[in-house]
């Protein structure tokens, strides 16, 4: 199908943004990377009056690292955050994730700014910043506001953002030498949308115990699902084959995963348990010795 008729204005700063959210209210829609938006055009889900290109407002770049932050503008693609040596520093979970995407041209053009606001229920990102319990900073003609991300992912496709709001940056706590984190998914090719996946992160301290662990799903829910259960098991114990056992089998009191084009509830819920299992045996202290 083609693209409905829009007209197009590329903003220069936010001020930009804000008039012509004020000149065409619902009917302005934001572009960042296109990825995803282009192709919601050609399906007609999206009819916008007129795109508002973002790609060049400067408020919205730039990676920097104050006071134990990483903050990450919404505009940063997702090549550059895989690249990037202060991403790798403090947010290497992030680093991991980023192969994970689509293919290298879409990364080279889609923004992490644009995957966390689409939502996709199986995109990576979304639940890394879950799994990395950081922050969104979100902005519109009004001012600012910052929404945890475990807060932002409101339903199927669905986040907190207000109408007139766009969101300007991330901001993850770094990372420390105790932080453990990993990523890993099932696909069917590389660079498809995962069927399951699973980012996580906790914290061992010099006894090898479990605290503030973060298991974050991704493909088996309307959006990034926590596994609030599956911690419970892991959560002020030493981490062992018997702990990691415990909770892949908690977490069938954390998912309730729709069936879908991949299969059953029953298979993603398999998916789930093995992905618990190779994520949590990445942090056993004999595996880290041999890595
Ligand atoms: C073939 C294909 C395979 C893909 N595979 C994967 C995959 O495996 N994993 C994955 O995670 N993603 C995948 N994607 C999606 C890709 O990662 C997109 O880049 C991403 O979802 C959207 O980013 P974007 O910058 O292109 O956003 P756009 O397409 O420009 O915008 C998407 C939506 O977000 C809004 N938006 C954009 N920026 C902002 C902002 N700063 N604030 C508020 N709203 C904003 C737009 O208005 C629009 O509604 C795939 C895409 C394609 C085409």
């Amino acid at each position: 199908m083609k693209w409905p008729p829009f007209a197009y204005l590329r903003a220069g700063s936010l001020q930009d943004v804000w008039r012509a959210q004020a000149d065409h209210g619902a009917g302005a829609q934001l572009v960042a990377g296109g990825q995803t938006l282009l192709a919601t055009l050609a399906f007609r889900l999206s009819e916008p009056q007129v795109l508002v290109d973002i790609t060049r407002v400067g408020e919205l770049r730039g990676i920097t690292v104050a006071g134990g932050v990483l903050r990450i503008g919404a505009l940063t693609r997702h090549a550059e955050l895989g690249r990037d040596p202060l991403v790798a520093r403090h947010a290497p979970l992030l680093t991991e994730a980023v192969p994970l995407i689509a293919h290298p041209a879409i990364r080279n053009r889609g923004t992490i700014g644009g995957s966390l606001a689409y939502a996709d229920p199986a995109a990576e990102l979304p639940a890394c910043v879950v799994a990395l319990d950081a922050t969104l900073v979100l902005v519109s003609a009004t001012g600012e506001r910052r929404v945890a991300a475990r807060d932002f992912f409101t339903g199927l496709l669905e986040t907190a953002l207000r109408p007139g709001e766009l969101i300007a940056a991330i901001e993850v706590p770094c990372t420390t030498p105790a932080t453990r984190s990993a990523i890993e998914e099932v696909a069917r090719r590389s660079g498809d949308y995962a069927m399951a996946g699973l980012a996580a992160c906790l914290t061992l301290d010099g006894a090898g115990s479990v605290a503030a662990p973060r298991l974050v799903f991704f493909g088996v829910g309307n959006g990034p699902v926590t596994a609030s259960a599956a911690a419970a098991a892991l959560s002020g114990r030493a981490l062992t084959e018997a702990t990691i056992a415990a909770a892949a089998e908690a977490l069938a009191r954390d998912l309730d995963p729709p069936a879908d084009l991949h299969g059953p509830p029953e298979m993603k819920l398999h998916l789930a348990r093995v992905l618990t299992r190779r994520v949590l045996s990445r942090f056993l202290p004999a595996k880290e010795i041999a890595a």
